[in-house]
């Protein structure tokens, strides 16, 4: 089933992990096009012909004019804007103790401006009426849920992506633009995430998720396929009644 035919995304972080899987799912799901937006613009060029739906585009979410005219060429080229996963997202190991302010605005720059700034462009192109409305998905994680070892800034990020998700849904319900927001919250998911952690801890990437699939009641971290399959239906028509919700994918960890 082809449930995002002719759709026109946008996806931030495009290049690899979690952003290149929801691009190649959002393509094999009908996209007419599938903007992989992201700072590694040489990656991104360097995976695009993989796919004739893929275009690449250097975009550094941080940065409001990058936005506009990421955004703007979106339109202009493809017709509109249907989607746009805020996926986008680094991550820096430190404690209260041990974080600096300046790895501490990094990590809320890219995650939380960057977020706000994407759902701003997004909802600015997908209200009608030049806009058709539209869906807005946004990754958190498991850690804007619960508290982690050594992740004080991530956490708090993570934190304010889910609420400023709701804030977004809310207002695009209360002004009837048709654009729907939700956000994602992995677990553990394998990606090169994972590998720049190990080497701002004591561990090497092996043992580091060693270590945290121990923790998982289903025994494994996620394959960034599996985190590609929720957002797909998020950004389809199946999920039309789905607006303001934290959507949880990780393995059984918020349960315990
Ligand atoms: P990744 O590090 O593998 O990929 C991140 C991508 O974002 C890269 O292509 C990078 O170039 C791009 N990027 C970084 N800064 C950017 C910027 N300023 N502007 C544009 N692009 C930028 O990460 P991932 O594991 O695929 O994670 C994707 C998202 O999922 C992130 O928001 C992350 O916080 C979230 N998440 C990941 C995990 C996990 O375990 N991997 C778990 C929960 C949530």
């Amino acid at each position: 089933m082809q449930r995002l035919a002719g759709k026109v995304a946008l996806v931030t972080g495009g290049a690899r992990g979690i952003g290149l899987a929801i691009a190649r799912r959002f393509a094999r799901e009908g996209a007419a096009a599938v903007i992989l937006a992201d700072l590694d613009e040489a990656e991104a060029a360097r995976v695009a012909p993989e796919n004739p739906a893929f275009h690449p585009c250097p975009l550094d979410v941080t940065q409001d004019v990058d936005w506009a005219r990421a955004v703007d060429r979106t339109v202009a080229r493809h017709g509109g804007l249907d989607v746009l996963v805020n996926n986008a997202g680094i991550a820096v190991v430190g404690s209260i103790e041990s974080v600096t302010l300046e790895e501490w605005h990094r990590v809320q720059a890219v995650n939380v401006d960057g977020t706000f700034l994407g759902c701003r462009h997004a909802v600015r192109a997908m209200k009608p009426p030049a806009g058709r409305g539209g869906a807005i998905i946004n990754l958190s994680s498991v850690s804007g849920l619960v508290g982690g070892h050594n992740l004080a800034a991530y956490n708090a990020s993570k934190g304010a992506v889910r609420l400023l998700t709701k804030s977004v849904a809310l207002h695009c319900a209360r002004q009837k633009y048709g654009v729907r927001c939700n956000s994602i919250h992995p677990g553990f998911t394998e990606t090169d995430m994972l590998r720049d952690l190990a080497a701002g801890s004591r561990y090497t990437p092996e043992a580091l998720s060693e270590r945290l699939r121990a923790s998982v009641p289903l025994g494994r971290n996620a394959a960034a396929e599996e985190i590609a399959g929720l957002a797909a239906y998020l950004a389809s028509d199946e999920a039309g009644f789905v607006t303001g919700a934290e959507m949880v994918i990780d393995g059984g960890v918020t349960a315990q």
